[in-house]
């Protein structure tokens, strides 16, 4: 017994002691998998071991979620998931996971804003013609998203209803495939994180309608917001955490926390996140206590908004 208790004792100690697999529940080059990469990068540092990244895409990220519920709580299977956390539980009926019930929470990482673009044939020059455009053309434009829950077929959902105009959506396995169909001309518009489209802004290779912001970002200081264009408090961001299994052990859960919590304050990650136009989030809110209580919170808020629309998943 005292043989066993020490033995316990000193594997958490060495924690970790091979590969930590993050799980990234889209396709690789999109906004949840650059950030994640980001993000290994330091916190593996920190861990002195490496971060994996695993695209598991699928489902509006839920196959990826699924996954790490069910794997093996050591430590070394973690997700990292966004907002659509708390939007799957309403939006999927047959959820094979409960977010408030089948995790340990290790925080919160980042909140990352989105743009409003399209492809670059799209003849509207500013918001005020694209409204009057997706009015009269609705049957023949499309939207690009990452699946139902996805942050960009939220924001599509938000802008088209507040347009008062349904366009036909097309679904990726991430919006990582979705700009390439966009640039390719294939879609028309689509609503995407900063992470995933800053680069192609200022390469001119989209047209770039608006952002999601109250107020104008930094490194997008060019592109007007939704909000000063017409579309009142429109304030959409995307928040990212991190998860373990449920019953990953305390000391192991102690250890991702701290560095997740160096990795948020590390310079180097906080530039590239201002780049991307994102915001690394403060130190207080790289907590297991404050990604659980904006879960919960989340969860609520969504939850009435979707039903009353109507979107399900069987
Ligand atoms: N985060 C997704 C991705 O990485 C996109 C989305 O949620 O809209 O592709």
């Amino acid at each position: 017994m005292v043989l066993m208790v020490a033995s316990a004792t000193v594997s958490a100690q060495e924690y970790p002691t091979k590969p930590v697999i993050l799980a990234v529940p889209f396709a690789a080059g999109g906004p949840a998998d650059t950030l994640a990469r980001n993000l290994a990068q330091v916190m593996g540092q920190q861990l002195k071991q490496q971060m994996v990244i695993e695209n598991v895409a699928g489902a509006g990220g839920t196959v990826a979620a699924n996954r790490v519920a069910k794997a093996k709580p050591d430590g070394y299977s973690l997700l990292i998931a966004h907002i659509g956390m708390a939007t799957a539980p309403a939006l999927y009926r047959k959820l094979p996971f409960n977010p408030l019930t089948d995790f340990e929470y290790i925080g919160q990482v980042a909140d990352v804003p989105m743009t409003l673009i399209a492809k670059t044939g799209l003849p509207p020059d500013n918001l005020t013609e694209l409204i009057a455009y997706v009015k009269k053309n609705k049957d023949k434009l499309n939207l690009g998203n990452a699946g139902l829950g996805a942050a960009s077929h939220l924001c599509g959902l938000l802008f088209t209803s507040r347009i008062q105009s349904e366009i036909t959506t097309i679904p990726y396995n991430g919006t990582a495939p979705a700009m390439a169909a966009l640039m390719g001309g294939q879609i028309d518009l689509m609503c995407d994180q900063t992470t995933n489209t800053t680069t192609q802004i200022k390469a001119g290779r989209v047209k770039v309608y608006g952002t999601t912001t109250k107020t104008r970002i930094p490194s997008l200081s060019m592109v007007p917001t939704l909000a000063e264009q017409g579309l009142k408090d429109f304030d959409v961001s995307v928040w990212y955490g991190i998860y373990a299994p449920k019953g990953t052990p305390k000391s192991v859960l102690d250890k991702l926390v701290a560095a997740l919590q160096a990795s948020v304050q590390d310079a180097q990650f906080k530039s590239r996140m201002v780049e991307l136009g994102a915001l690394a989030v403060t130190k207080d809110k790289a907590t297991p206590e404050s990604l659980a209580k904006h879960l919960k919170a989340e969860i609520e808020k969504w939850g009435p908004i979707i039903k009353k629309a109507g979107i399900y998943a069987d």
